[in-house]
């Protein structure tokens, strides 16, 4: 039988240790800040940015939500920035990408304080990252690293495939699987579009993460059996049914099922950890620059 990694029920569980360190906070005078940045008329961000602000609500934090006209200057956002940087009841800033052509994403990422980065993309927080010594780790592989660790899979030894090489998921997932930690010390190969013979390098895998945004790329017969498979692709592909289409993951779930010993559904695996895993974040850059020691699940 394989397991079906819950994410909802890990990523509600990380909420409610959360609420118990925000509370902490609170007994101190201190109430965490997130400020969330949209200079987008894209419906999907718009979306992912208010589930942001409802999960900060109820979990206790406070949620600032700005908008900026897609069509104004990269100054204006550059301004907006600068201003909730100096904010000092401002603990967390978050730009949600992507911005708009006209808009260096990479200057954008540089401009916000490193310790206010709850997304972890400023170089200074990657390079630490990579360095072992995390300020912020990204919010989707840590919410992998919480599933791995929930589901007892041991990461130390293990053969580890990442399918994607990008900067939010595929390399800092690499960087913190080969840490040498105890939820790290894995031999972790990252693949890519560039890659030959992808099935014979996910077959390797014990723990296969796959990050293409590619519907249903890997099938059962790309894995080993017993693998533990982390799907983390949200693709939407037409159905016949209401909505006119359904979300798939990078996995062909049917046929992998087959081979994996535990599994991530999509949706419902890795989506929710990435929103508790900001929630995560804010609440320790809240900490840190408060100076208020908080337990963090
Ligand atoms: P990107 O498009 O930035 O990166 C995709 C990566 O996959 C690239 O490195 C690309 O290679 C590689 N790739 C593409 N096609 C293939 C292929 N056929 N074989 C092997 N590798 C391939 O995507 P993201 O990392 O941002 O997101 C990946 C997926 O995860 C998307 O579906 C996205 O929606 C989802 N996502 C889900 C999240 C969640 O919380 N569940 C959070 C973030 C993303 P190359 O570098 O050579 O182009």
């Amino acid at each position: 039988m394989t397991k079906i990694i819950d994410g909802t029920e890990v990523a509600a569980a990380i909420r409610e240790d959360l609420s118990a360190g925000i509370d902490t906070l609170a007994e101190a005078g201190e109430h965490p800040t997130l400020a969330t940045v949209l200079m987008s008329d894209d419906p999907a961000s718009e979306t992912y940015v208010s589930m942001k602000q409802d999960d900060c609500e109820e979990v206790g934090i406070e949620a600032i939500d700005i908008e900026i006209d897609p069509e104004a200057s990269a100054s204006e956002l550059y301004g907006t920035i600068d201003e909730l940087n100096a904010d000092e009841s401002v603990d967390g800033v978050l730009v949600q990408m992507p911005v708009p052509d006209h808009v260096d994403k990479r200057a954008v990422l540089r401009r916000i304080d490193p310790a206010k980065d709850v997304d972890g993309f400023h170089p200074e927080n990657v390079g630490r990252l990579v360095a072992g010594d995390a300020r912020f780790k990204p919010c989707t592989p840590h919410g992998i690293q919480k599933l791995l660790a929930h589901v007892g899979v041991e990461t130390a030894g293990a053969e580890a495939v990442i399918v994607g090489r990008s900067e939010i998921v595929g390399k800092p997932m690499a960087n913190l699987l080969i840490q040498r930690s105890p939820d790290g010390n894995a031999t972790t190969t990252v693949c890519h579009s560039q890659t030959a013979d992808l099935a014979a390098k996910t077959r390797r895998a014990d723990i296969l993460i796959a990050a293409a945004g590619v519907p249903e790329l890997i099938d059962g017969s790309m894995l080993r059996s017993g693998a533990v498979v982390i799907d983390v692709g949200i693709n939407r592909v037409d159905a016949n049914n209401e909505k006119g289409y359904e979300l798939v993951g990078d996995v062909e779930f049917e046929t992998a099922t087959e081979k994996a010993s535990a599994i991530t559904p999509v949706p419902g695996g890795v989506g929710p950890m990435t929103r508790a895993m900001l929630l995560y974040n804010t609440v320790k850059a809240t900490s840190q620059e408060r100076g208020v020691a908080v337990e963090l699940p």
